[in-house]
Parts: structure tokens; sequence; C-alpha cells
């Protein structure tokens, strides 16, 4: 049994079965295969997206992918900056075990941006009872998070 494409060539049955298997591993439901380009470069790149990816955030998805130095730099510095945030979260939004005022976390993010800009190096907040939260530029880049706390001590006797 032969089916007949558009353009009149035989395919075989089994090679079409493959193809619709293909395509099938490829595409889950929801996902759809878009195309963008490179920010630095402009090498275009396939990435599979869940439904409704605008072409910026394609184009994201393939900058951050593409293996042109600007490109591997970017995205290294998206990571390093995500990283920090999401520690920040960790030690100290309303999911950490004691949180502070969303404000304060607020620029502890804002700080961390500054950091990655090259703006400073670093901040350290008095939060209050006890606490100190810091964020700062550590060797080869990185940004480290730290939270720390004393343990004051009150008599009232
Ligand atoms: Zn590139």
């Amino acid at each position: 049994m032969r089916k007949k494409t558009d353009g009149g060539h035989a395919i075989p049955e089994e090679d079409l079965r493959e193809m619709e298997q293909e395509e099938g591993r490829e595409m889950p439901e929801g996902v759809e295969s878009q195309t963008g380009y490179c920010r630095f470069c402009g090498q275009g790149g396939v990435v599979h997206t869940m439904m409704g990816w605008g072409q910026d955030e394609v184009n994201e998805a393939v900058t951050c992918r593409c293996q042109c130095e600007e490109a591997k730099k970017y995205a290294e510095s998206k990571e390093r900056v995500q990283k920090a945030k999401s520690r920040i979260e960790e030690l100290f939004s309303s999911t950490a075990e004691k949180p502070i005022d969303q404000s304060v976390v607020n620029i502890m993010f804002r700080a961390v941006d500054a950091i990655e800009e090259k703006a400073m190096k670093g901040i350290t907040i008095e939060v209050g009872q006890g606490i100190k939260a810091r964020v700062s530029k550590m060797a080869k880049e990185s940004i480290k998070v730290e939270r720390s706390e004393v343990q004051k001590k009150t008599y009232e006797e």
C-alpha cells in the first residue's frame, strides 16, 4: 500500500508512519516550534515553546543558546543574576523561614542588577532585629548573597 503526496511521489507506508511519529515526539500538545534570531550575531535558531510566546521571548531563548561570544556572555550574566535573585528569595522572601519585608527584598533585587551592571561592588542592609543582609560581588564575577543574624540577649530581671 502506498500513499501519494502532493508532489506525486510515492512514500512507503512505513516511512510515513515514521514521519508522523517523529512529528508527534517533537510537538507535544500545547507546544509549537518557532524560529528566532540571536540578538547579537543574528543567527537563526528553532526553539520549541509553549503556545503564545511572543517573538521577543523566542529571540531571547535563541540568543541564550547561541554560541557566539556576545551571546555566551549575555547568557552567563543572566544566569548569575537569576541565581543571586533566587538565593535572595530563598533566604529573605515570603517563602523563607523568617521572611523580611518585601520592600527590602526588592532593594536587594535592585542591588543585584546594579552589581551586574558594575555600578557597585556590594551592599549591606541593616534589616533590624539583628538581621543583616548582604549582596556582594565575588571573584570570577559571581554574586554572593548572605544573611546573618545576631542573637541579642536581653536581661529583664
Ligand atoms: Zn549569536
